[in-house]
């Protein structure tokens, strides 16, 4: 449904704000006014939930995770930046994989089976958008997501 993102995904961070660990804090970098998306919503939050999980997730030592949306031409962009340990750069794309978990020593005590990442790629490209990951190992790392805002005046996609 037609959808203002930058509300809903303040709701999104509400929640997680009332349930998380206290030695994370969530920091958001939202604008101000109102973005206008198309969004299967239940989608978006199995996306946005598992996202913002693995940030807390693999941020054992904790620290800040920025959550950011930016409103480029015809696109949102949105990341979620944590300062965990980060992922090695010949990974960055395999996360994504169904089942791959980076760094089974590391990962094995902390739960999870594989699949966030494959099935949040799988919802995003299913919304016309496209999903990547940056990191620098031991410093953090950033998942950056896009979606096509609404054009108003051809009402539909850009
Ligand atoms: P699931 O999401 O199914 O419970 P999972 O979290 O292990 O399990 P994904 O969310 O698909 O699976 O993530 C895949 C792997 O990518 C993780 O096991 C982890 O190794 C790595 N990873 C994902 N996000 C981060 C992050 N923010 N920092 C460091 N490593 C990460
Ligand atoms: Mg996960």
């Amino acid at each position: 449904e037609r959808t203002d993102f930058v509300r809903y995904f303040h709701e999104v961070i509400d929640r997680f704000d009332m349930n998380k660990p206290e030695h994370v804090i969530l920091q958001r970098q939202l604008p101000k006014s109102a973005l206008e998306v198309w969004l299967d919503k239940d989608k978006m939050t199995q996306v946005l939930d598992n996202v913002i999980s693995n940030a807390i997730k693999y941020s054992p030592e904790g620290g800040v995770i920025r959550l950011k949306v930016e409103k480029q031409r015809h696109h949102l962009l949105v990341s979620v930046q944590d300062q965990g340990l980060g992922i090695a750069y010949d990974k960055l794309e395999k996360i994504f994989e169904r089942f791959y978990r980076a760094d089974k020593a590391r990962t094995r005590n902390l739960g999870g089976t594989g699949l966030g990442l494959a099935i949040s790629k799988e919802i995003i490209e299913a919304q016309h958008g496209r999903i990547w990951a940056k990191s620098k190992e031991g410093k953090g790392t950033t998942i950056l997501f896009t979606l096509p805002l609404m054009n108003e005046k051809r009402r539909g996609y850009y």
